[in-house]
């Protein structure tokens, strides 16, 4: 058989889209959470958030509810299912987390309840992957833990920004630290109150090849650099708190540090 040929077996293991026997257990115990701690909760998240006069806040009481179930969640080692290989996570193969991603969305307050929602997960996966052993302690630690949330600032106005190449905010190392100027939109949960950490795309590197000109930082939130000009509209709904962010930076500051993996290798983080 030619090396570029796949032999029938592996032909049919690909094919296979079952969930794996070992993954059952787990996938019916998120669907019994999800049934008798989640939906409740989520009535009564909904029911303390009526009236509330600012969007962009919590109502007393909402937060508590949802720490709870996220605490009942860990209590039952229902947490972090998504990190495929680390130690932190579950080891579950994408395939069988994609059957339990669909029960997750199956309601709004399910992934955050177990500590797998969007952007957090993306971001911690990154963390895990390519941050420093400071980076980890002082922002992946908390993620892990359910403690803060975080945003990821990729698109920008005016450009095609589903190709990382095209990324074009200015990043400039005066000293010891990066300055980044510029404008980024649609950054989902920067309106949340509890988002303390953004991974930010930016450009720094113009004269590199075109898939080195990008780097990744780690912008600390809030920043006094930083201004939320206001939340992009998905089908009419600004979906506060969590929100889709336009956002300003203006002279952003932070240490140089702040960096992930390395200058001009921010297209490569977005390959892994
Ligand atoms: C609800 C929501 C949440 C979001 N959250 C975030 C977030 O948290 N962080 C973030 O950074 N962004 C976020 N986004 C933005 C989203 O990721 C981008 O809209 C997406 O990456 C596409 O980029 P763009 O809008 O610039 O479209 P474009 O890149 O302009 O693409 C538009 C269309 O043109 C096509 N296209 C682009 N370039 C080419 C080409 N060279 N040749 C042929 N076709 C091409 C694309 O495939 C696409 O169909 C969010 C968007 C929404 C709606």
């Amino acid at each position: 058989m030619a090396d570029t040929e796949v032999s029938m077996d592996t032909q049919n293991e690909l094919n296979d889209l079952r969930m794996s026997d070992g993954a059952v257990p787990l996938y019916e115990h998120v669907k019994s959470f999800i049934k008798d701690v989640v939906n409740p909760m989520s009535e009564e998240f909904h029911r303390l958030g009526e009236g509330k006069t600012d969007i962009w806040s919590y109502a007393p009481g909402q937060l508590e509810a949802l720490e709870k179930a996220k605490d009942e969640a860990k209590k039952q080692g229902l947490w972090n299912f998504f990190l495929p290989d680390a130690e932190t996570g579950e080891g579950l193969k994408n395939l069988d987390y994609a059957y339990i991603a669909a029960e997750l969305g199956k309601n709004p307050l399910a992934s955050e309840s177990m500590n797998c929602s969007a952007p957090d997960t993306g971001n911690m996966e990154v963390l895990e992957r390519v941050g420093t052993p400071e980076q980890k302690e002082r922002w992946l630690k908390p993620l892990l833990e359910g403690k803060i949330r975080s945003a990821f600032a990729m698109t920008e106005p005016a450009l095609p920004s589903s190709d990382a190449k095209n990324v074009s905010m200015s990043a400039v190392l005066e000293g010891d630290e990066w300055v980044i100027n510029g404008e980024k939109f649609y950054i989902s949960g920067a309106g949340d109150p509890r988002c303390k950490i953004m991974i930010t795309m930016v450009k720094t590197s113009p004269d590199a090849a075109p898939n080195k000109q990008q780097s990744q930082i780690l912008v600390p939130l809030p920043h006094p650099g930083v201004t939320i000009l206001g939340p992009m509209h998905v089908f009419g709904d600004p979906d506060a708190p969590h929100g889709h962010m336009h956002i300003r930076f203006e002279n952003v500051r932070v240490p140089k540090e702040n960096m992930l993996l390395g200058e001009g290798r921010g297209f490569e983080i977005s390959q892994l």
